[in-house]
């Protein structure tokens, strides 16, 4: 199978338009593959305002407080893939027990190759407790992840993004200002005591997909974390406690979650954060179940009805599995929806010969369709276009933090480059919004 590298395809706002296809035009290009330093450096002098970089991300604006990053030494920019490649090795091999790395189900495999662990962000927090001896931990994957396993390791661990320009697009659409500014403008709304049966007017969940700091908020007010596995059990564990949930930042996966667990359509109110009220007025907040961020997945928003009725249509009798981060239409019309941990078990499991369109990000697809040959497994959107943010991550990048902490000839080593760190003052309320998590499962 050729790699995401080799096909990743020009997509223009134009012609996403011209497509017809209703939804907001996202771009995507080649230039995705090449290094991306040079969209760090050009984003880092200022020459141009912040940006996610090519691909599917493109068109969403970053925040101004996205992290840059700086340039990196010529040395690791012209370096050959098989120069890189050595070096990367050599570094490991160098630090043995003393380093982990971490690589997302979403990361190109250029860089993925390297990791001692592959998982979605909570395996992969999660898997750098398993490594006590670990010096560094070195994470492929996204600043929200980098920060999460930094709260789950060891205090004398340091956890390492490669590049500080890998940040999500969906984890920065809800910044905590917004939250809280949404959150005083609820409880002039809704009131903030609880009820004679001990219930509070709403409850705050926050999807993995965020910031330390919107994990810290939910730990402080009474809110809880989840991912795309356990959804439902973290809702139900809410509306035990409270009437309603605001839910953020994913639309999606808070809509897709609510409408299986039988809340209508109408009692599931939007929160724009640049409108008063979120755009509502009290009523339509008072009637509310749960109350949805306006924020969204660039990648699985691409995701659409009719690439689903293509693929029935070309392979009668496809298993349809899709991310609870697509549009609802979408999980309608597939056959089911779950994690990527739940898509990796479904094709594992199936003991004959099956087709499967996937609808999540491009990488892990193929990755699926390497593992499992005696299947058909594609991806439902037949352009390529991954991640990118995650591809931020280049095996360059991955050489300067390695070799950095490992020493070369001419460096001690010792150094930690690009260190996440998250203080207590976030840390400590977040542990415990993470710890109702884990109690919370069934
Ligand atoms: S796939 Fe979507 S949610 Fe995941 S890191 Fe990329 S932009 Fe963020």
């Amino acid at each position: 199978m050729p790699s995401v590298n080799s096909t990743i395809q020009l997509i223009t706002r134009e012609e996403a338009q011209a497509a017809g296809s209703g939804a907001p035009a996202s771009t995507c290009t080649p230039g995705l593959a090449e290094g991306p330093w040079s969209f760090d450096t050009a984003s880092a002098s200022g020459a141009w305002a912040p940006s996610y970089g090519p691909g599917a991300s493109l068109a969403d604006p970053a925040p101004a407080a996205t992290p840059r990053q700086g340039e990196i030494p010529a040395e690791y920019r012209l370096a050959s893939d098989a120069e890189l490649d050595a070096r990367i090795l050599a570094a490991k091999d160098k630090l043995g027990d003393k380093l982990v790395i971490l690589g997302h189900f979403y990361q190109r495999d250029e860089v993925v190759k390297y990791a001692d662990f592959v998982g979605d962000s909570f395996q992969l927090a999660r898997a750098a407790k398993e490594k006590p001896a670990a010096e560094v931990i070195v994470f492929c994957g996204v600043h929200f992840m980098a920060e999460t396993a930094d709260m789950l390791s060891g205090p004398d661990q340091a956890v390492i993004l490669p590049n500080l320009a890998a940040g999500c697009s969906m984890a920065d659409m809800a910044d905590i200002d917004s939250v809280q500014a949404c959150w005083d403008q609820l409880a002039g709304v809704l009131g903030t005591g609880p009820d004679a049966d001990g219930k509070v007017p709403v409850i705050p969940v926050t999807y993995m997909n965020s910031s330390a700091a919107l994990k810290g908020f939910c730990g402080e007010n009474g809110g809880i974390v989840c991912t795309s596995s356990n959804a439902e059990t973290v809702l139900e564990w809410a509306f035990e406690r409270a009437h309603r949930v605001l839910f953020f930042p994913d639309q999606h996966l808070g809509r897709n979650t609510a409408k299986a667990m039988g809340v209508p359509l109408e009692q599931m109110p939007m929160w724009n954060p640049r409108q008063v009220l979120g755009g509502n007025d009290e009523a339509a907040l008072l009637d509310s179940r749960v109350i949805l961020w306006h924020g969204f997945c660039s990648v699985h928003k691409r995701f659409t009805v009719d690439q689903i009725d293509k693929a029935r249509a070309d392979h009668p009798g496809v298993r349809v599995i899709v991310h609870p981060e697509c549009p609802m239409p979408v999980v309608d019309a597939a056959d089911e929806a779950g994690s990527t941990d739940y898509i990796r078990k479904a094709v594992a499991a199936a003991t004959e010969p099956t087709a499967f369109a996937i609808g999540t990000e491009i990488n892990m697809v193929n990755r699926l369709a390497a593992e499992y040959p005696q299947h058909t497994i594609f991806c439902l959107d037949p352009v390529i276009c991954p991640c990118s943010t995650m591809y931020r991550i280049h095996p360059g990048y991955l050489a300067w933090v390695l070799e950095a902490y490992a020493g070369t000839g001419e460096l001690p080593g010792g150094e930690v480059l690009n260190r996440i760190t998250v203080p207590d003052s976030v840390a400590v309320p977040a542990r415990v919004a993470l710890e109702r998590m884990l109690a919370a499962k069934p």
